[in-house]
């Protein structure tokens, strides 16, 4: 650990849990280099600060009611945060910077915020505070939604749903589908761009982003294999009891299931995919947060099929420490929705992933996933039974599966090195 060095740096992580965990996994880094860290934070979704002891915290009133905060309306959830956090961002950052506000505490050398909050860079420029973005999605995707507005000019987007199947070709490997619910991303504006992700890994992207755009990009590196004091940034409990489980499985014989903090499944989805993993006579692990079904006797109703696999071979939890049961041995494939840091974390442990993304970013990361580093399988077709089956035996059981799985390893390592 570096000496401390007398500068703070105030971090504003976006509330979601793929982004809290981002920017607090950097908090971890920047601390370790001898900066004191303060994190502002929104009262939904609070870190939890006694699992942070060397962080100081501040929280701002986002004005978000228990209704507000359950839609499963993501995208009217991300509007509403970016409105009703910006002026108290901007009054918690004014006490933070005013001579009086600082008390004892080391001044403010820089603004880091997440970058899905539109209003930090100017805040921070009325206050004359230095300020960096935090992207936590990763370079290729950035690439492909920084130059959307450049092809939207040019006639070539917005692509049309009946042609879902067809290649972009402004971005090959990816489909029309793969992108037809990203948002445009505006050229970044920020003097500076932290971004979660590693050179090995997205050399190529990096490369592409820095030409198309005139600001400096810092990868993190696998941010979340940096362990000071480590700590879970979880705001949901963690069942343990799975690593235990999992303690007793076979070596790479459990199929690890989990589709994020966000995305909600309908009861057809949920009977879907537990006839699959029946149907796949493989050992599993299932995630299934309470928020993401409606039904609270959802598990009683599914078939007896079903019922009978979980017993002999399967276990559902709540909320798992991921990065751990990813690491574990008996781990063989991970059934994910593409969220980019379950992508980085499958990478860093080498886990071949089934890929099912949902909405947003995922799209494009499935398709890199699967079609450029090839350490995956892409769920095409989506959640049919046949194509499930087909796509478990090509990672499991199949020639090809070996070969993801070597590709996997050699990405692992190249994660390792980055740390
Ligand atoms: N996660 C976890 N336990 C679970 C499921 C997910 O700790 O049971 C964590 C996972 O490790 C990751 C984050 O939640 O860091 C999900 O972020 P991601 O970007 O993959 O998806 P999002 O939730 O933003 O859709």
């Amino acid at each position: 650990m570096n000496p401390r060095n007398n500068l703070r740096l105030m971090l504003f992580p976006h509330p979601f849990q793929g982004h809290m965990n981002s920017m607090l996994q950097l908090g971890r880094i920047l601390y370790a280099r001898g900066f004191s860290i303060t994190i502002v934070h929104t009262n939904f979704n609070a870190p939890d600060p006694s699992s942070h002891p060397h962080f100081a915290f501040r929280s701002i009133a986002d004005g978000i009611d228990q209704s507000e905060a359950s839609t499963p309306d993501v995208r009217g959830l991300l509007a509403l945060l970016d409105v009703r956090c910006a002026a108290p961002f901007e009054e918690c950052m004014r006490e933070m910077v005013s001579p009086r506000g600082g008390g004892d505490a080391a001044p403010i050398a820089c603004l880091i915020s997440d970058s899905m909050f539109s209003f930090t860079s100017s805040v921070a420029q009325r206050l004359k505070v230095r300020a960096l973005v935090l992207r936590t999605g990763g370079a290729a995707f950035l690439y492909v939604a920084t130059l959307f507005p450049v092809l939207k000019e040019k006639g070539h987007v917005p692509v049309l749903g009946s042609r879902s199947e067809e290649p972009m070709k402004e971005f090959l490997p990816l489909l029309v589908k793969d992108i037809l619910t990203v948002d445009p991303q505006k050229p970044e504006s920020s003097s500076g761009v932290i971004i979660n992700t590693f050179e090995e890994l997205e050399h190529f992207d990096l490369a592409l982003l820095r030409e198309a755009l005139p600001v400096p990009f810092f990868p993190t590196g696998p941010s979340h294999k940096f362990h000071v004091a480590s700590s879970s940034s979880s705001s949901l409990a963690e069942d343990r009891s799975c690593i235990s489980w999992l303690d007793k499985q076979s070596p790479k014989s459990v199929i690890y299931v989990s589709f994020g903090s966000l995305a909600a499944l309908s009861k057809a989805e949920i009977l879907e995919i537990a006839l699959d993993l029946a149907d796949s006579e493989q050992s599993f692990l299932w995630v299934v947060r309470a928020r993401s079904v409606h039904d609270p006797e959802w598990l009683e109703k599914l078939p007896s099929r079903f019922l009978e696999a979980l017993e002999g071979r399967g276990n559902i939890v709540k909320w798992t420490p991921q990065k751990e049961v990813l690491a574990r041995p008996a781990v063989g494939a991970f059934w994910t929705h593409s969220g980019w840091n379950s992508t980085l974390e499958s990478i860093s442990e080498g886990a071949p992933m089934l890929c099912m993304p949902r909405f947003a970013d995922q799209g494009v990361k499935a398709r890199y996933v699967s079609d450029v580093r090839r350490i995956g399988v892409h769920l095409n077709g989506g959640l049919e039974r046949e194509n499930i089956a087909r796509a478990i035996k090509r990672l499991l059981v199949e020639r090809e599966g070996e070969e993801i799985k070597e590709r996997a390893l050699a990405m692992k390592e190249k994660a390792s090195v980055s740390v």
